[in-house]
């Protein structure tokens, strides 16, 4: 089955809302038709998103009016409201005008004490939500080293998913993002990203069947840029990027989104 591809941008802590309407104005002009068309030029353009921090959110989305570019959260708590210091809601998102959300993060894992418990009550209130997911996993250099990576990934993707069902399964976009090449300038070759997705293809083939496997989308995240996307996006099991740094640059994401469209598997 042909995945369209999925590019999206994670801009962390970056960007007012004054430099993150710049952003949306300097990427969008990048295209002919300002991807105001919904393919943004011509067919087969992959679906783009970007995910401001919270209070950028609403002037992003403003800034993205009319044309392609969905616009995501970096993160969601599971409750509907209450006395969490710092958290925001479902609710909340979808009227800021988010349709997607980045969930389980390594920095929110390595900095903010986020386990595979609470990342998958995130993804369950996400889902409940009406909201698309985008959940990160991948293994640390030294798991990686003790050769563990596999068992680690399929930890991770099983107890982050539990309880979301088959159908529920079209809201899920997983992204595979080694922690030792998120913004290190260190990338995973082609090779090792691509045997990680294949695997994590194969593990929901067991979990939840054929199609499933088949239809999800498994993006790669990890110092992902406009001169090594064309070879990581070209593997059979890669279907778009995560990208940090280089989603901050408007001409650089914007020869990422155009090699994905130039891609053909
Ligand atoms: C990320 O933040 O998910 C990421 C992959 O960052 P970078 O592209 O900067 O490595």
């Amino acid at each position: 089955m042909a995945r369209r591809f999925l590019i999206a941008g994670n801009w962390k802590m970056n960007m007012t809302a004054a430099a993150g309407a710049q952003l949306i104005s300097d990427l969008t002009a990048q295209f002919d038709c300002g991807m105001k068309c919904a393919d943004h030029d011509t067919k087969g353009g992959p679906e783009v998103l970007v995910c401001p921090p919270f209070t950028t959110i609403a002037a992003v989305v403003k800034a993205a009016e009319g044309t392609v570019l969905n616009v995501g959260a970096q993160n969601i708590h599971w409750a509907e409201k209450g006395a969490f210091t710092g958290e925001i809601s479902g609710e909340m998102l979808k009227e800021a005008g988010v349709n997607y959300v980045i969930i389980g993060h390594s920095e929110r894992r390595q900095y903010f004490g986020e386990t595979d418990e609470t990342v998958n009550q995130r993804v369950l209130a996400a889902l409940a939500n009406g909201l698309k997911v985008v959940l990160c996993v991948g293994e640390t250099l030294a798991q990686r080293e003790k050769d563990i990576t596999d068992e680690v990934i399929a930890l991770q993707v099983k107890a982050d998913l539990a309880g979301v069902t088959a159908e529920q399964m079209a809201d899920i976009v997983i992204a595979y993002e080694p922690v030792w090449a998120i913004g290190t300038g260190k990338v995973a070759t082609d090779e090792q990203a691509e045997e990680v997705h294949k695997n994590i293809r194969a593990l929901l083939a067991k979990v939840y069947g054929a199609a499933v496997a088949d239809a999800t989308r498994i993006l790669y995240g990890g110092s992902m840029n406009a001169k090594n996307c064309a070879g990581l996006l070209a593997q059979p099991d890669i279907d778009g990027g995560l990208i940090g740094g280089a989603a901050l640059k408007p001409v650089d994401f914007a020869t990422i989104i155009k090699t994905a469209k130039a891609t053909v598997k």
